[in-house]
């Protein structure tokens, strides 16, 4: 199984286009195959420079780097592989010996018509309200009028010529039996008057010298899926399969676009996302599983991904699911290497925390409850500096801590630290000795721990009380509770 990813290089990589990259790994991937990496740099105007390497350096972040064609290695872009070139803007004679070919067996002919003509051609017939198509001018032109101009050296282009009569069928594996009216195909353009090829004619070549068995790409392509047909049947080769995966959209359903989310790969990474999150998120926009797990793994998803569950519909692009996926990740990190990865930014921020020899016992608490790594020091601060703590966070309606009933909770508080030593200072210890408290005092769990937790932390979410007071110490948790004290006056 030999599938590929095409990426024009006009910038960076789409999240709808890693998607659709991950597709063809997957399936390349769980068939032993391979996955391809070809660039499609025949317009030359829209190329930018960077956005090979850029868009390669997506994918392997992204952790499904090609197997062949243009790739990254220590790196550098390189090509490697046997049906190279994999530019097309290396590969221009070999498209305009299958424009030949088509022309010689009469499937194309030349277009010398002008940008001008072309453009008042498609007003009238916008005036009209009928589908913009070339009328076919040239297609009446005699072979002696072509050898003339061919002569004079007037301008023109390679196009196809679509047998009207004809009709084609496709069996596309998401949306079934497809029926196109060869008189509704346009001519398209194979070869322009620079010598290079459209996407039509150069995919078409290419994904048959490549050998590419299945071609998933967006449903923008559908439309024009006939001349692909047609090209394949008139230079007598066998078609790959096609399949056509929906677009990603907004909430409000409109195409994904940049001014409601992000839509560069990049952009994901920089804002601190996984690439497991991202790359879980996007198998599930428009993939459906068929049961109830959510979290699937680059290995889940070769083992489970099929072509029969992908959706038709468009799927919406839903930050909370990923954001949310990304916690699941987040949580999924063995412990010392997620302690290993937040320890150097919580140290560029607390220089204390160099010397933290139970460090991995708070990464431990944060791992829970964090997003992005990016959020540590804010969630450790109270570990290595002064809490600052407020009247108004001590006293908590929801958990029933009255201004009223400050005193008596610190009172209890302090009696309990003092009847534990040291040594026995642990976080069981300590929430054993709370509840047997509230108990005694008429109290509830909840009014002597949120007060311990504010006083410890100063923050209004933080990993629990006994947790925190069993990692601060003994000395340390007496003095904060103090502190926090006087604050109540
Ligand atoms: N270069 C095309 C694109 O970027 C490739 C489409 C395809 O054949 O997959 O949209």
């Amino acid at each position: 199984m030999r599938t590929r990813f095409p990426p024009s290089p006009t910038g960076f990589l789409h999240v709808g286009a890693l998607r659709t990259a991950l597709y063809n790994y997957l399936l390349a991937k769980q068939a032993k195959g391979t996955f391809l990496l070809r660039i499609e740099d025949t317009d030359q105007e829209r190329s930018v420079e960077g956005a090979v390497e850029n868009i390669l350096r997506s994918l392997d972040a992204a952790g499904i780097p090609p197997d062949e064609g243009v790739v990254l290695r220590d790196g550098r872009v390189t090509q490697e592989g046997q049906k190279g070139p994999y530019f097309q803007s290396e590969r221009l004679p070999l498209y305009r010996r299958y424009a030949d070919t088509l022309l010689e067996k009469g499937h194309a002919y030349r277009c010398f018509c002008t940008h001008e003509r072309l453009d008042e051609m498609r007003k009238a017939q916008e005036a009209r309200k009928q589908a913009p198509m070339y009328d076919r001018q040239c297609l009446r032109l005699s072979s002696d009028d072509v050898a003339t101009k061919l002569k004079d050296g007037v301008h023109h282009v390679i196009r196809m010529n679509v047998p009207h009569e004809r009709i084609i069928r496709f069996e596309d594996d998401i949306r079934g039996t497809l029926t196109f009216q060869g008189h509704a195909v346009d001519d398209q353009v194979l070869l322009k008057s620079d010598g290079f090829p459209t996407y039509h004619l150069a995919h078409v070549v290419d994904d048959h010298l490549m050998d590419i068995d299945l071609v998933l790409r967006g449903e923008e392509w559908l439309s024009s899926l006939p001349k692909h047909l047609l090209l394949f049947e008139f230079l007598e080769w066998k078609p790959p399969r096609y399949v056509h995966v929906s677009l990603l959209l907004n909430r409000d359903k409109t195409k994904l676009s940049k001014r409601q989310n992000s839509v560069a790969v990049e952009e994901y990474f920089a804002k601190g996302f996984l690439p497991e999150a991202l790359l879980n998120f996007l198998a599930l926009l428009g993939w459906n599983p068929g049961t109830t797990q959510e979290i699937f793994s680059l290995d889940d998803l070769i083992e489970q991904f099929s072509l029969e569950r992908v959706q038709k519909s468009g799927a919406i692009f839903d930050l909370e699911k990923l954001t949310w996926l990304q916690g699941q990740w987040m949580r999924r990190i063995p412990l010392l290497a997620f302690a290993a990865r937040i320890r150097k930014i919580v140290e560029d921020k607390f220089s204390k925390a160099k010397t933290d020899d139970r460090f991995e016992e708070k990464a431990e608490l944060i791992q829970e409850r964090i997003t992005f790594f990016h959020e540590t020091p804010a969630m450790l601060s109270f570990f290595y500096e002064e809490p600052r703590v407020t009247l108004e966070l001590l006293a908590n309606e929801k958990q029933k801590v009255t201004r009223e009933l400050l005193p008596k909770i610190f009172e209890t508080l302090e009696t309990i630290c003092k009847s534990i030593s040291e040594k026995e200072w642990t976080n069981d210890i300590l929430l054993a000795r709370a509840r047997e408290a509230t108990e005694k005092e008429g109290l509830k769990l909840g009014q002597l721990l949120w007060p311990l937790r504010a006083s410890l932390t100063g923050l209004p979410y933080s990993p629990g009380a006994t947790e925190v007071a069993a990692l601060l110490g003994k000395k340390e948790t007496m003095e904060r509770l103090r502190n926090a004290k006087t604050t109540i006056g």
